[in-house]
């Protein structure tokens, strides 16, 4: 960076940008201001909504584990930024150097949020699905990939390409150690490279899985490990180092973050060996015509041979001012303030008996606030459309793009929902938690998912129990009917 630019300090400039709401742009991990111990503030928080039975109420948003709000100081830092934007490591002029610059500071932010190793290259991609992509194009022949029924599909599908072995689900933590080690130990002596896919935290259960253990177990065989913190990174501090994964994948969508870029971050040697992901101007050193017609390119060897194209600077930007926003309100006091939330929706559930909370370790397994339940004797889409129409809240129905473990966890064999409608009586059969009965949990062939995090207020976890109670006792007070395989408000 040449002495006269400095990024942080020209875009933090108040006199033609709007100033960020916390400290100086870019001034690095922790300079979020004062500790924060209630909600943090997120774009959206004061939007109503109308309500199918008259009125309108301010929208609650307990749908992060698809998609968190953009946190208000995110939202600052990208318009301070935005009359700056210029072309990133293709400009001569001052602002291309300035976004350059804080393309890079962005991308050194990441890896001091996830205390990457110094070795480490932070890759930045448009998401998690295609951070775990990227690294599948880039395993080395004959890679032997391990990776657990219960993924997202956005770890469970990319490796096509490689051998693949798929484990079953777990019931315990060490359960999930003891498949995996038996699974390695299996492999023959002198197989090729090994890759374990994990996740850190459930989107279904919010479960925090053993990665720490898990990663002990891969290298002990020689594998190497792959952490999807899509679900993780946002409600925890993610340590690479303590962890000891090799890499590390999230999405700036769940991270406050909303500007269409996600993170890669981890060993350099796979990537630096491997194809580029996207073949292009930026991933190219040189490139030159050969005498027999053909070309030569010489590739990069750092994070830029895997971003070919014109790298999204404010997507990177952002990323890096959610990861110094959560370190600056003290991520602990989130994680604190999040748990308190969790025991309120799940004591709330619990004292409902027509609630199942799907679980794969049980009650007392460390979690994040992702909570997925079914409601004997409904329809999961007839429920979630009512708690949208007639509360104003926002939560996710389906199979949350985890089929095996959500028809795992119903014990429901794979096929459509039925129509939704009135609700219908349930069997009646009771189970422990997480255990469907005998022939799965009647019509609850999808599940219900309320997911929540640093910007949810009180008020919003206090309505979604009232509602589900409400609606379990007394009905929905609307009529529902069927639209494309998705249940709404029948007017
Ligand atoms: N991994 C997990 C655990 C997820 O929950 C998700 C999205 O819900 C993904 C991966 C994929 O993230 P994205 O859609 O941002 O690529």
């Amino acid at each position: 960076m040449s002495a006269f630019l400095n990024a942080a300090a020209v875009v933090s400039a108040p006199a033609s940008a709007p100033a960020p709401s916390g400290a100086a742009v870019g001034a690095g991990a922790g300079a979020g201001g004062a500790v924060c111990a209630g909600p943090l503030p997120v774009l959206g928080r004061d939007v109503t909504v109308p309500l199918v039975t008259g009125g309108e109420v301010t929208y609650a948003a307990l749908d992060y584990a698809a998609s968190a709000p953009a946190l208000q100081r995110v939202w600052d830092d990208v318009a301070a930024y935005a009359p700056y934007y210029g072309s990133v490591h293709r400009g001569a002029g001052y602002l291309s150097q300035l976004s350059t610059d804080l393309f890079e500071q962005s991308r050194a932010e990441v890896a001091a949020f996830l205390d990457c190793r110094p070795s480490d290259q932070v890759i930045f991609t448009r998401s998690t699905t295609d951070s775990l992509n990227l690294l599948a194009a880039a395993l080395p022949a004959d890679c032997r990939v391990f990776v657990f029924e219960t993924e997202h599909h956005a770890s469970l599908l990319p490796w096509d390409g490689a051998q693949v072995t798929y484990l079953d689900a777990p019931r315990t933590p060490d359960g999930a150690v003891d498949t995996l080690e038996r699974a390695l130990a299996d492999r023959e002596p002198g197989e090729g490279p090994a890759l374990v896919c994990v996740t850190g935290a459930s989107n279904v259960t919010g479960e925090l899985w053993p990665v720490e253990e898990l990663a002990a177990a891969a290298h002990a065989h020689g594998a190497r490990i792959v952490l999807d913190a899509a679900q993780l990174a946002p409600h925890h501090p993610v340590s690479v180092q303590a962890l000891d994964v090799d890499w590390v994948a999230f999405s700036g969508h769940k991270l406050y973050a909303p500007f269409g870029s996600g993170v890669l971050a981890g060993r350099a040697d796979w990537l630096q060996q491997a194809r580029p992901y996207l073949a292009g101007g930026g991933a190219s050193r040189t490139v030159a015509r050969r005498d027999d017609g053909g070309v030569d390119v010489e590739w990069h060897t750092t994070a830029a041979r895997h971003e070919a194209g014109s790298p999204n600077v404010i997507g990177a930007y952002a990323i890096a001012s959610a990861c110094r926003a959560l370190t600056g309100a003290g991520f602990d006091r989130l994680v604190a303030r999040e748990q308190e939330l969790i025991a309120q929706v799940r004591a709330g559930l619990a004292g409902i008996p027509q609630v199942r909370i799907l679980s794969l370790f049980g009650d007392d397994a460390p979690r994040v606030g992702v909570i997925s339940f079914v409601v004997e004797g409904w329809n999961s889409s007839h429920f979630a459309a009512a708690l949208s129409a007639e509360y104003g809240i926002g939560v996710r129905d389906g199979l949350f793009c985890a089929h095996p473990l959500v028809r795992t966890l119903l014990g429901s064999a794979p096929q459509e929902p039925g129509a939704c409608g009135a609700p219908e009586a349930h069997p009646g059969e009771r189970s422990e938690v997480g255990v469907p009965p005998a022939g799965g949990w009647g019509r609850s062939l999808n599940a219900i998912r309320v997911s929540f995090g640093a910007g949810t207020p009180d008020e919003h976890v206090e309505r979604f129990v009232r509602a589900v109670g409400e609606l379990v006792s007394e009905g929905a007070q609307w009529q529902y009917r069927t639209e494309e395989g998705r249940c709404v408000p029948a007017v």
